[in-house]
């Protein structure tokens, strides 16, 4: 089978998600660190022979994933994980107040049993508990930010990839449900935080790639309270 990947960048690469691993999978995307790389989000796992696939399609054989780092513990971005780190011996990020229910395997908060599914228990290797958090992977860096509402624990990502500033900020549009444990006060805070970070590109989970400072503005504004 054809891998399905998309190059946003060099060394950048959307590699999960509808279109690319199952329909369901919120999208993931592969970043190489010279003889590293790390792989934001991980989709629901349903179709991790195409993950992979889609993965090797970019890398070097000698290149590994050596983090995998989760946005927040939705089963559409995190229901993966477990099956990556099986399959490269990377280790799991997330934040503290999300990795609680992916070690715990709660369904309803992980938003599983809104796909009929269970949520496998996943140990996460290593949980944030800071505003902010600095990882080095290969010869390169990413940024955690904790950006807590859609979810107790979600984070961005930032990385600096050939000048520019990526933001990887899944589910910057929410939704908001009592199931999900979402904060609206939070949210909003959360926005506002987002738009300082001033990037110049956006990889979003579920509406693809924005370029641009503008862009990325009027995406992220468009779900701030009272703008929509
Ligand atoms: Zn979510
Ligand atoms: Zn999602």
């Amino acid at each position: 089978m054809v891998p399905l990947k998309m190059k946003i960048m060099d060394d950048l690469w959307q590699v999960a998600g509808d279109g690319f691993t199952a329909p369901e999978d919120a999208a993931g995307y592969l970043i190489r660190f010279g003889k590293s790389a790390a792989l934001i989000d991980a989709g629901t796992g349903k179709r991790h022979d195409r993950l992979v696939r889609n993965i090797s399609a970019c890398l070097p054989p000698e290149t590994g994933i050596e983090c995998l780092f989760l946005t927040h513990c939705h089963y559409d971005h995190a229901g993966g994980a477990g099956g990556i780190r099986n399959h490269y011996g990377c280790r799991i990020v997330a934040h503290a107040h999300d990795a609680v229910f992916l070690e715990a395997g709660d369904g309803l908060t992980t938003a599983a049993k809104w796909y009929g599914a269970v949520q496998d228990k996943i140990a996460i290797d290593q949980k944030i508990h800071a505003e902010e958090a600095e990882f080095a992977v290969g010869d390169g860096r990413i940024t955690a930010y904790f950006c807590p509402g859609h979810s107790p624990g979600s984070l961005v990502y930032t990385a600096e990839l050939n000048g520019f500033r990526v933001l990887f900020g899944q589910d910057v549009h929410g939704p908001l449900h009592r199931d999900l444990k979402s904060d609206a006060r939070a949210y909003a805070g959360s926005l506002e935080f987002l738009l300082s970070l001033n990037a110049d590109i956006l990889c979003e989970g579920h509406f693809g790639v924005f370029r641009g400072k503008e862009s990325v503005r009027r995406f992220i504004s468009s779900y701030l309270p009272g703008r929509v």
